[in-house]
């Protein structure tokens, strides 16, 4: 049978000759082929039509981190540390979001991801938690440190899809993130949260797979539980 192709979205750069390049952080695509899918990289700068005929070849879809979604997109006021906002990027990964919910195929977030799912449903984000939530921990361990660095725990809800998957009650995980949510879009569940009550993880129930984690598990191949997460998105896209 063939490898199911997951669509990896992607990021905006500038070329070191000022040229806008897309790009995606290998680690996703590497996560995604060891798991056994065909990764295929959804450039941005499209329209909704080239989009449609993009998810109607696919069989699932990684929505990628990255810089921080325009807090405009949930009518929030701006904040300082609102960094990489790409007004194009937000457009082209909520139309994807939509289709692929009408088309039913299972999703991954990750990180920006999470963020990108909860606002796409009607969610909010702190635009920076330090200042926005009471007793924050620290969970922006970037850039100045290894992309694998454990910064904290997460409790995985039981009789959640994550506790299924992970098998395992409390992991510990990678944060490289200072934006989270907020108020929690309707129709998602919390599947983990952080000690200090940060939403760590979502899930969509009703969907075929549909579920998002604030961390970066394609930096924390070697827990078994992590690898776990991939293999489990990718099946789920087998069986679509
Ligand atoms: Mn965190």
């Amino acid at each position: 049978m063939a490898a199911p192709v997951i669509g990896v979205t992607t990021s905006r750069m500038l070329n070191k000759q000022g040229l806008p390049a897309i790009y995606v952080m290998e680690a996703y695509v590497q996560a995604v082929a060891q798991a056994g899918g065909a990764p295929l990289l959804v450039p941005l700068g499209l329209g909704e039509q080239e989009l449609q005929g993009i998810v109607a070849r696919l069989d699932g879809v990684l929505l990628t981190g990255g810089g921080d979604i325009d807090p405009q997109q949930y009518m929030a006021d701006g904040h300082p540390r609102v960094s990489e906002v790409d007004q194009d990027r937000d457009r082209v990964e909520i139309r994807l979001f939509k289709d692929v919910l009408q088309a039913r195929l299972p999703f991954l977030g990750i990180c920006r991801g999470l963020q990108l799912v909860n606002v796409a449903l009607g969610g909010t984000l702190y635009t920076h938690i330090t200042d926005q939530h009471r007793g924050a921990l620290e969970h922006s361990f970037f850039p100045d440190w290894p992309r694998s660095h454990l910064a904290h725990t997460v409790q995985v809800e039981q009789g959640s899809w994550l506790a299924s998957i992970l098998g395992e009650q409390a992991i510990q995980v990678n944060s490289l993130h200072h934006q989270g949510v907020h108020k929690l879009a309707p129709g998602l569940q919390v599947s983990a949260c952080a000690p200090d009550g940060l939403v760590e993880a979502i899930e969509l129930s009703g969907h075929p797979f549909g579920l998002a984690v604030q961390w970066h598990p394609e930096w924390l191949l070697n827990q078994a539980g992590m690898r776990s997460l991939f293999r489990a998105f990718v099946e789920a896209a087998a069986d679509g």
